[in-house]
């Protein structure tokens, strides 16, 4: 067993979140032995495990669609199967919904992506939808895009899967061990100062999540993210869910809903990323001390698109609200992936 704090790594990835333990798990696999992930308090404890799991086909980049379809072939069969821990997949497909001719060119401009990947995807009419989920209303669409390969799962679990596979492959991983300073060394290798002891490494990488732009500091790296929050709402259960055979697919709806809709056991499950007043949290710095951090519900901000959401699902209309979800997400100006050497 090994025990002692190592002192060299070739590379340490600092954050146990889905990014980091995805990282060590696909280096491990690339034949990378000396791996150490850093992780200050238990994995998934930043925004990874309060995620809703959702992941969609329907993307508008060829490098993410492709990225995006590797992982749902992960997460459908492969990691549980390699590392016996339960990722939960529910393999339920998703719509994405169009009202206007512009929103139609958008999906087509998605299916184009798709169809270049050899993506399983179409365009449907309101029928299709309707015949796959009756219960969505669906007055004003004029079209969706169909993505039957989509589905969700559990990030904590997909987490803790990756963990297993870099650990079962060499990879060493260090909970409750928070990095305190990246340096560079003048010969090119990096050192980690951590509460532990230090580690020096060829290569260290930050998967701190909503840290990320202060480890970056660190370095004087300039990481243009911000931190912003995301509500999602389960309700009661829906009694009309629970004679059901099949799980409904995901809905996202942007102009009514403005986020997503979707069966959570025999819940519903509403995810809403409001057009105005967005809320930014942590501008200038993500306390160390937050640990599964959740910020009250703020239903003033939402209850418009809540609004539209109970109009658009009413058998959800009527139901009390038993799990309200209110995190934080890094995010870059562009909202892609920040991903690269710096
Ligand atoms: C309510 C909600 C719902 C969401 N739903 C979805 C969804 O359906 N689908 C989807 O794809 N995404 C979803 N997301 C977004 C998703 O949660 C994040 O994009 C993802 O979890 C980010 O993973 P990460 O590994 O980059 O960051 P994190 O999970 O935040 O991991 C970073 C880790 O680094 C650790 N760390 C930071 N600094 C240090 C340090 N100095 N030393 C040691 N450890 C450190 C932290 O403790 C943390 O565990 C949702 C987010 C929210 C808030």
């Amino acid at each position: 067993m090994v025990s002692e704090f190592p002192a060299s790594a070739r590379v340490v990835i600092v954050g146990g979140g889905i990014m980091g333990c995805g990282l060590a798990y696909h280096l491990a696999h690339e034949g990378w032995t000396d791996i150490v992930l850093l992780e200050k308090a238990e994995l998934t404890s930043g925004s990874t495990w309060h995620a809703a799991g959702q992941i969609t086909h329907s993307t508008s980049s060829i490098g993410l669609g492709a990225c995006v379809d590797y992982n749902i072939g992960l997460y459908a069969g492969k990691l549980e199967a390699e590392t016996g821990q339960s990722v939960s997949w529910h393999g339920c497909g998703s719509f994405r919904l169009a009202y206007t001719e512009d929103e139609m060119d958008w999906l087509r401009q998605t299916l184009s992506v798709g169809r270049a990947l050899r993506f399983n995807m179409e365009l449907v009419t309101p029928a299709r939808v309707r015949e796959l989920h009756p219960f969505y209303n669906l007055d004003g669409v004029i079209g969706a895009l169909h993505t039957p390969d989509d589905g969700h799962a559990d990030p904590s679990g997909i987490t803790q899967g990756l963990a297993t596979g870099a650990r079962q492959l060499g990879a060493r991983i260090i909970r409750h061990c928070r990095a305190t300073n990246i340096t560079c060394l003048p010969s090119g290798e990096w050192q980690v100062d951590t509460e532990k002891g230090s580690i020096t490494c060829e290569h260290v990488v930050n998967a701190g999540g909503t840290y990320a732009r202060q480890m970056g500091e660190w370095s004087s790296v300039l990481i243009p993210t911000t931190s912003m929050t995301h509500h999602y709402l389960v309700t009661d259960t829906v009694p009309e869910f629970l004679d059901l055979e099949r799980e409904l697919p995901v809905i996202r709806d942007d102009k009514q809903v403005s986020g997503y809709i979707r069966m959570e056991q025999k819940s519903g499950l509403i995810g809403i990323y409001e057009k105005a007043q967005p809320n930014a949290v942590w501008l200038n710095e993500c306390p160390w001390a937050a640990e599964n951090e959740l910020f009250a519900a703020d239903y003033d901000r939402i209850m418009p698109w809540l609004e539209n959401a109970m109009g658009r699902m009413p058998v959800l209309a009527e139901l009390g609200i038993k799990r309200e979800v209110h995190g934080a997400i890094s995010h870059p100006p562009d909202g892609n992936p920040l991903i690269g050497p710096a």
